[in-house]
């Protein structure tokens, strides 16, 4: 049996010149965690070209969805920016991936830190119920350059708090901080320094990590992910993984 199923193209949406959306049908035997990724590709010269892909939707949706960056030059987006309604994508039977609440141990408040297309399983995981039900408040953030690369932001601040079952955990619970580093906007500056310099507590009024409050998920750039473990190492936070539950978990949102 094939490793891979073969969905249609339900809708894309292009953010930018460099980052786009599209959602596919769903195989009804397609199961995932929230925060998991999957091989995504399309046939090139008679054989799948693949690539890892977060799920940007929830487990119990209808439909697949994914964030995409568009390489000019890569081999899969390259092609992949291209999609039109109705296009045969492939999608792989078998997601993985930390970005699990199991692999977190139990705690008060979630981060999830991301930049660019390191937002994609927190779109997922934000809407899981059970987030919500284990967590007191979660926090969202995201970096990137400009603030026209903040993907859903409308999404997250508008149609997330009216929705007919999350919107009320979500109104009450979860925070959404996005940032960019390359224009004016309210809120400047990498993640890292964010944190190191205690702005993004101040700003959010919140108390700096801890190791008995503070759970942490980072999806981004290999160079965020590097920063950002050494700043949480410095406050005493372990890496979680499936075998032992930690303070934090890491996925990259590509390889560098
Ligand atoms: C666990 C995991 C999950 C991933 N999830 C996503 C996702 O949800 N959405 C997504 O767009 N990509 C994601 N990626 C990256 C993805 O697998 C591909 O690299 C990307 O689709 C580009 O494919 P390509 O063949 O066009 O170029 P590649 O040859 O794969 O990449 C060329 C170069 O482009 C840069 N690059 C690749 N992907 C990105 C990116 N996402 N953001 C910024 N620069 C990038 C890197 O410098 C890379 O060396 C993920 C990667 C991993 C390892």
């Amino acid at each position: 049996m094939s490793n891979l199923n073969t969905e249609k193209v339900l809708s894309v949406h292009h953010w930018t010149d460099t980052l786009f959306s599209f959602t596919c049908t769903r195989d009804a035997s397609f199961r995932f965690l929230n925060g998991q990724f999957t091989m995504v590709g399309l046939p090139v010269n008679g054989k799948p070209l693949l690539r890892a892909y977060s799920l940007a939707s929830a487990n119990y949706e209808e439909n697949l969805e994914f964030l995409s960056i568009k390489v000019q030059d890569g081999p899969l987006t390259s092609r992949l920016q291209h999609l039109k309604v109705g296009d045969d994508v492939l999608i792989g039977r078998k997601p993985t991936g930390t970005l699990i609440v199991d692999n977190l141990l139990p705690g008060k408040t979630l981060w999830l830190l991301s930049t660019g297309t390191g937002l994609a399983p927190f779109m997922s995981l934000i809407k899981d119920p059970e987030v919500y039900e284990r967590y007191e408040r979660v926090v969202l953030t995201h970096t990137c350059r400009f603030q026209s690369e903040l993907a859903y932001q409308q999404y997250i601040t508008e149609h997330l708090p009216k929705d007919e079952h999350l919107g009320e955990l979500v109104a009450e619970k979860l925070i959404y901080h996005p940032t960019v580093t390359r224009e004016p906007y309210r809120n400047t500056g990498r993640i890292t320094d964010l944190i190191s310099s205690g702005k993004l507590f101040d700003d959010l009024d919140l108390p700096p990590l801890s190791l008995e409050n503070d759970r942490l998920m980072l999806c981004g750039s290999p160079h965020m992910l590097k920063d950002t473990r050494v700043l949480l190492e410095q406050v005493g936070l372990t890496e979680g993984n499936h075998s032992e539950p930690g303070h934090f978990v890491i996925e990259r949102a590509f390889v560098g």
